[in-house]
């Protein structure tokens, strides 16, 4: 089945002053791999928040899969979400945090084993399974992490900046390899970051945000070559 997430007419204002979020429209489909991009506090966690039900919208609407779930909570909706920080279980084991997710949906527990041993094969994890998240490397716990939502099979992949803990060197790896992950499970994808070249290159989309507006929502290539206004210009870089 084709999955589907749509935003429409989406806002979010916490006070009088601050609207993080105004108005947004937007549909990512399955095999999607959209990234909202734009500099600090334009409010792009605030989105991903809104699609995981952390936050109800004051208007507009989330839809997945053509059901409005905007006031349900996070619990009933079917979305997986990877950290900036992993928020990995410190005292759990690789195969415990890996299961926490499921546990949570009442997963039957042959159901259960299947699909961590099926995660743990496509991701390697083997080695790791029997350990504690503070006997991991920062790579490895972003694996786990992944490997966490992974389990879920979700309607959706929410990723908030997941490669700003890492070093240069194993950022990039870990680009590559998230780009491989969530780009063959034929679900969508909606990517966090404030960097360009990783918008750039992992997405299918951008949608550069700005102030809590959307700016332009295009094929990378398209941004760069034919930004919408000066302020998209002047965030990517493109040639004058
Ligand atoms: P980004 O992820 O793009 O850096 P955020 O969505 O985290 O931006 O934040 C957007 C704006 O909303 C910021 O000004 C932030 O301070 C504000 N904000 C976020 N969460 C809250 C909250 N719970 N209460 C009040 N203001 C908030
Ligand atoms: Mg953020």
């Amino acid at each position: 089945m084709d999955k589907k997430l749509e935003l429409v007419d989406l806002r979010k204002q916490f006070n009088a002053k601050v609207v993080p979020v105004k108005n947004v429209s937007l549909s990512v489909g399955s095999g999607e791999f959209l990234t909202l991009l734009g500099p600090s506090g334009c409010g792009k966690s605030t989105i991903l928040r809104l699609i995981a039900g952390l936050e109800q919208p004051t208007s507009g609407q989330v839809l997945i899969n053509g059901k409005d779930v905007s006031r349900l909570s996070p619990g009933d909706r079917n979305i997986a979400m990877v950290f900036q920080s992993y928020a990995l279980y410190p005292h759990m084991t690789v195969r415990e945090n890996i299961a926490s997710g499921l546990k949570l949906r009442k997963t039957p527990s042959g159901e259960i084993q299947t699909r961590i041993q099926d995660v743990t094969d496509f991701l390697g994890l083997h080695d790791l399974m029997d350990r504690k998240p503070g006997q991991l490397s920062g790579g490895q716990r972003q694996r786990v992490a992944v490997a966490r939502t992974l389990v879920r099979r979700p309607d959706v992949f929410l990723l908030d900046e997941p490669l700003s803990n890492l070093d240069a060197l194993l950022r990039e790896h870990v680009r590559a390899e998230l780009k491989q992950l969530f780009g063959t499970q034929n679900t969508p994808v909606v990517y966090v970051t404030h960097d360009q070249t990783e918008a750039m290159t992992l997405s299918t989309r951008v949608a550069v945000l700005n102030n809590g507006y959307l700016q332009q929502l295009d094929a990378p290539e398209r941004i760069y070559m034919e930004p919408a206004n000066r302020f998209v210009a002047g965030f990517i870089g493109s040639p004058q």
